[in-house]
Formats: C-alpha cells, sequence, structure tokens
C-alpha cells in the first residue's frame, strides 16, 4: 500500500468491487481480503489481480528481505499452528523413507499400534497417519509447550507458535532437500523420458530387465548430495536460530526451551543423514 489515505477516500473501492470478481486481469480481490488492511502476507496469495485492478495506482509490489515476515511477532491460529505441525512431521515422514534403516524406524511406531489393534488392509495407511502425522508431533510439541508453560511461564498459544515458526525453517530445508533427493533419483530414467514419453514400454522393459538402467551417475552424484543435505540441514538451524532471537519470550528459560525444541528436531535429521550419507 502507498498512502493509507487515499485507500479512505477511495470511493470505488476497486480492488473489492464484486462488479470486478469475474475480469478476466485486474480482477477485485477473489481471497476475500481488503488490501489496504493486509498486514502479513500469509492469507494473500500474492496473484497480483489488487495491484491491477486499483485505479489509484496504489498499490506497489515491493521486495523485502528474506524470511522478514517471520522476523516479526506473529500471531498464529490455531489451525496455522496444527498445519505447521502436521507438515513438520510430514517432512521427516519424507526424509527418513528415503532410507530403508530409517523407514524401518519410523514405521515402528504406526506398524505396532496396527499390531496391537489387529488392523488390516487399507485402514493400516489410516493408522499410520493419523500416528505419524497427529499423534508423534503432539507429543513432541506438547512437552515443549508444558515445560514452556510450567517452568516460563508461556501461555499455551504463545508456547506453540514460537515453536513451530522456531522450526519451520529446519522443516522448510528439508522438504527442499526432499525435492532434491527426488529429483536427481530419476535421473537415469531421463534417457526413456525423451525416447518414450508415455513411458509404459519402458515400464514393461525395465520390470524385466532391471540391469537395463544405467545408474552409474547417481554414485558420482551421491557425495554432492550428501554434502547438499547437510549443509541444508545447518542453514535451517541456523535460519531458526536467528528468528528465535527476534522473538519476543516471557523469559530466558522460556527462548532456552524453543532453542532445545529446535536442536532436537533437528538433531533428527542430522543424525539420520549424516549416518547414511557419510557412512
Ligand atoms: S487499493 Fe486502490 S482501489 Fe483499493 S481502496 Fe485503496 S485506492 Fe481504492
Ligand atoms: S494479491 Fe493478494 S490481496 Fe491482491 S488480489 Fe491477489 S490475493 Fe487479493
Amino acid at each position: 500500500m502507498i498512502d493509507t489515505n487515499v485507500c479512505k477516500d477511495c470511493k470505488t473501492k476497486d480492488c473489492i468491487s464484486k462488479t470486478y470478481h469475474y475480469k478476466f486481469t485486474a480482477r477485485s480481490c477473489t481471497s476475500e481480503l481488503y488490501p489496504a488492511k493486509i498486514s502479513d502476507n500469509r492469507s494473500c496469495i500474492l496473484c497480483g489481480q489488487c495491484h491491477k485492478s486499483c485505479t489509484k495506482d496504489n498499490i506497489a509490489i515491493q521486495k523485502q528481505r528474506f524470511a522478514t515476515d517471520l522476523f516479526t511477532d506473529i500471531k498464529l491460529s490455531w489451525a496455522e499452528i496444527a498445519f505447521f505441525m502436521i507438515v513438520s512431521s510430514f517432512v521427516v515422514y519424507e526424509i527418513f523413507v528415503e532410507w530403508s534403516v530409517s523407514k524401518k524406524i519410523i514405521m515402528a511406531i504406526p506398524g505396532w499400534i496396527n499390531h496391537s489393534l489387529n488392523v488390516s488392509g487399507c485402514l493400516t495407511g489410516t493408522i499410520n497417519a493419523i500416528s505419524l502425522f497427529v499423534i508423534l508431533p503432539l507429543i513432541f510439541y506438547m512437552i515443549f509447550v508444558i515445560i514452556k508453560k510450567v517452568i516460563a511461564k508461556e501461555s499455551l498459544k504463545r508456547s506453540f507458535t514460537q515453536i513451530v515458526l522456531a522450526i519451520l525453517p529446519v522443516t522448510a530445508s528439508m522438504h527442499l532437500l526432499k525435492s532434491v533427493l527426488k529429483t536427481t533419483s530419476r535421473i537415469p530414467y531421463w534417457d526413456f523420458a525423451f525416447s518414450d514419453p508415455k513411458g509404459v514400454k519402458t515400464a514393461l522393459l525395465l520390470t524385466n530387465n532391471p540391469e537395463l538402467l544405467n545408474t552409474d551417475i547417481l554414485a558420482i552424484i551421491s557425495p554432492y548430495i550428501g554434502i547438499i543435505a547437510i549443509l541444508l540441514s545447518i542453514g535451517g538451524i541456523v535460519l531458526s536460530i536467528i528468528i528465535i532471537r527476534k522473538q519476543q519470550f516471557e523469559n530466558r528459560t522460556s527462548k532456552i526451551i524453543t532453542v532445545i525444541a529446535v536442536f532436537v528436531y533437528a538433531g533428527i535429521f542430522l543424525i539420520t543423514l549424516t549416518v547414511w550419507r557419510m557412512f
């Protein structure tokens, strides 16, 4: 927003006018936001339509420093907190399933629950998802939140918010790593992708003759992926620490508990990736 006074005096309100909802370009905001009142970019999908629709030319697109919003005192809703908790646990699963040893470890608890409840068939997937993405993260976050509440007298919601935001960079960096692992593991298939775009013949050919897949390239890039993995973990931790330094805490104890939560979460990745890629 260039000048909030212009918005106050604006009679047409093109940026939210229902008349312009269905225009092909220069639509009014269809995300039910009022651009003049947006305080951060959590709800805005950055479609830029309000920028085009404003007839007073009062909306500017400006660059800001990397992760600036994370350094402010963000107040998350419970839905956002729950979303971050699920995403942070999902990323643990994403990385762990890439290595057979860590896959066995992470699937042990849901496997045990399925076995104990005598669950079989497609319902096992539901139990896996509930255990990995709801129960385990809830236990992890609750431990630190309760310690914060009891020892540091931090409120429940603020504790959750502080921890999920502090952990977010590690989650994001590991999600980025997952994309690196996924894309690089597909390199041996590139030749076939061009010669057989539909892939049916290739799938049959490789199923019957797996030795035809040349995986030499994976051995060459493997050490570099290992280095990227460790660097991404460390990068995530560094950004987390910067966020914690900017966060507002009730006291020093609350801050230390958040740091410990980040180190425990990041440590899960660091130890797994180091053992997997370096030994
Ligand atoms: S952004 Fe533009 S159209 Fe929207 S209220 Fe402000 S001046 Fe009016
Ligand atoms: S950029 Fe954001 S505020 Fe503007 S129209 Fe799109 S969603 Fe709405």
